[in-house]
């Protein structure tokens, strides 16, 4: 059995491991931030730090776009 397969995401906001392998597509995830990460799998515990880091990530592109 490869290793590898058991590298699990983390909730890029508290650090808990999610139920999911980085390999699983996140398509499939439940709360998985496009382009921010894997958010918490359980949203309503975590759901007003996801929000500011959705803030965050969105002047992140407001400053790229300003840039290119
Ligand atoms: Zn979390």
């Amino acid at each position: 059995m490869n290793k590898d397969q058991n590298i699990y995401d983390v909730c890029g906001l508290c650090g808990l491991r999610s139920p999911y392998t980085i390999y699983h597509h996140i398509d499939y995830r439940i709360g998985y931030v496009e382009g921010g990460g894997q958010g918490c799998f359980q949203p309503q515990k975590c759901n007003e730090m996801r929000l500011s880091h959705i803030t965050r990530l969105r002047k992140l592109e407001k400053i790229k776009t300003k840039i290119t």
